[in-house]
């Protein structure tokens, strides 16, 4: 056995038939430069995980796993979002690679990073983050609410390693350790600070994406929020309650002032008091049973135990179970 390790790196796609050929040739560069400086094992593997694509992009990773040694796949059944897609991959990988670093296929992710991710491995880090060091490629609207989220993330006391993605290398250990976290609602951003291990960060410029468009409009990255932030605290429980005090305070309040009016003669006009507290309490009461209702759907959803995502066809572990035959 040689002490050289191996590596796989997962790549969701959905609907990428127009970024696959130029990060196909990006990241086969990367592994065989690594596999020729002997920092990493002739066996590293891509792996794409066609995430329920509607275009050819499955048809293509599946030529190109035929014309590249390095090239393999996993084609899940539908579409099962970004997270699904990437668990999907890190699990066939990580039943024999020695660490898993999961990319975008958009190549807004820097690929040079990968062997700076490599060194730390080699390190001894068993977690490395993708940091990027600039935000300059995202619209304001995008920079100044991931920052919104970021902060209220911290509030609430859900540890985030901030500007960091989902593009990270993480050790085999640290992935069986990530996969038995059993929950629907992924948000892998919040379980991997949650693993432990020695972890690193390595910076980088985050791009444009090269082309096609963004998976992610307005009302994905929403839901993905509310998910972060419901699968991982119960303080918007708490702060309801607290709500709740203050407007039965603010309730007794308002009753005594209009006892002294009326003790001292004057006639309040009821219209308008009456018809802004029913409307604001409406509202109150709304959002709260909404808080509320977030999370017993995602009881909802959790208690039914339902897969994160279905393996259709998986080439990585034919090309592995091939490899090992020979
Ligand atoms: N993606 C996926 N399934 C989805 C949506 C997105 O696998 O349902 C992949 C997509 O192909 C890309 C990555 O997730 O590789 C990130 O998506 P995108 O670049 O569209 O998001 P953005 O960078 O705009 O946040
Ligand atoms: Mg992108």
């Amino acid at each position: 056995m040689s002490d050289v390790f191996k590596l796989s790196i997962v790549v969701p796609c959905y609907n990428e038939e127009d970024v696959l050929h130029e990060t196909t040739k990006e990241l086969t560069a990367i592994v065989k430069g690594l596999i020729d400086e002997k920092k990493i094992s002739e066996t590293s593997k891509i792996v794409f995980v066609d995430d329920g694509s509607k275009d050819k992009t499955w048809q293509l990773i599946d030529e190109f796993s035929k014309n590249h040694n390095v090239v393999t796949g996993v084609k899940l059944s539908r579409n099962f979002g970004h997270q699904g897609a990437l668990l999907a991959g890190v699990t066939s990988a990580s039943q024999d690679s020695d660490a898993v670093i999961t990319i975008d296929a958009d190549l807004q992710d820097d690929v040079n990073a990968i062997p700076k991710m490599v060194d730390e491995y080699l390190n001894g880090a068993e977690v490395v983050y993708g940091v990027r060091n600039n935000r300059d490629t995202d619209t304001a609207f995008k920079r100044s609410t991931a920052e919104m989220f970021y902060k209220f993330m911290g509030f609430l006391g859900v540890k985030l390693v901030p500007d960091s993605a989902d593009y990270r290398l993480m050790s085999q250990r640290a992935c069986q350790v990530l996969l038995s976290y059993r929950e629907r609602n992924l948000f892998l951003r919040g379980i991997v600070p949650l693993v432990g291990f020695k972890s690193a960060k390595v910076y980088y410029a985050r791009k444009e994406r090269f082309a096609g468009e963004s998976k992610y409009p307005l009302r994905k990255m929403i839901k993905f929020a509310i998910d972060g932030v419901t699968s991982f605290s119960i303080v918007p429980i708490k702060l309801i309650m607290g709500l709740g005090f203050f407007i039965v305070f603010f309730s007794f309040v308002l009753l005594i002032y209009s006892f002294i009016r009326k003790i001292n003669g004057d006639v309040i006009p009821g219209w308008s008091s009456l018809m802004i507290s029913i409307w604001a309490l409406g509202g109150v009461q709304l959002i709260s049973i909404s808080v509320i209702g977030e999370y017993v759907g995602k009881i909802f959803s959790e208690v039914k135990q339902r897969p994160r995502f279905t393996i259709e066809r998986d080439i990585y572990t034919e090309k592995t179970q091939e490899e090992n035959k020979r």
